[in-house]
């Protein structure tokens, strides 16, 4: 269950956008990108060309570090995703997403995916009534989460829960923050998932 521990917003810097890893800090004054709007290191300010390789490389550091998956995990995400029918990227994006870490941050309840992948492995979380605390567990269209009896207590739990109540989750989730559960009514279409991801970049990447 390894992670991620290096600095969070060197990674923005990297990919040159916000990635909004670091919850309330990214809309403030205080983010990275805003701060300093080149590459980190002693490089960062150097030359901006870029090959065919390097834009798909980019393309999928940007998917990791969205999701907060290192490079094993990550490939085999994508070796799972070509086993689907379908179109490879959008499988490897909607598994992405359904994610248990992912799917808290979407309904709200984490301001981060960072802080979601927290809450979950301090066991916050019921999925169809058994405690799951495994950030990478995969949610299926039917499967019920609920806050734990104890955790509805937590003040950042409630707050969060306060916080959801007036946003709007995804189409393919259901949310009633007053009761804490919540639903996957449908697995996501292309469309509402919003990672700003050229998905066929890491396809043609991983197909070299
Ligand atoms: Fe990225 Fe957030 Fe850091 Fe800004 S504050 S650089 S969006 S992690």
């Amino acid at each position: 269950m390894a992670r991620y521990t290096g600095a969070v917003c060197r990674q923005c810097r990297r990919e040159g956008l916000k990635l909004y890893l670091k919850g309330d800090r990214c809309y403030s004054t205080k983010c990275g990108v805003d701060r300093r709007t080149y590459a980190p290191g002693q490089h960062g300010q150097g030359r901006k060309k870029v090959s065919e390789y390097g834009l798909q490389l980019r393309e999928k550091q940007k998917a990791r570090r969205i999701y907060g998956i290192l490079e094993g995990q990550f490939r085999r995400y994508f070796a799972r995703a070509e086993r689907q029918p379908g179109v490879t990227g959008e499988n490897l994006l909607r598994l992405l997403e359904r994610r248990l870490d992912n799917v808290v941050y979407r309904l709200g309840l984490g301001a981060s995916r960072n802080e979601a992948r927290q809450l979950v492995r301090h066991g916050h979380f019921i999925v169809n009534g058994r405690k799951v605390n495994i950030p990478s567990y995969l949610l299926r269209v039917g499967d019920v989460i609920t806050v734990r009896d104890k955790s509805k207590e937590s003040p950042r739990v409630k707050e969060l829960l306060e916080r959801a109540a007036e946003r709007t989750p995804p189409a393919w989730l259901e949310l009633e923050a007053d009761q804490a559960i919540a639903r996957v009514v449908a697995l996501p279409a292309r469309d509402q998932i919003d990672a700003p991801v050229q998905e066929h970049l890491i396809v043609e990447l991983y197909s070299r």
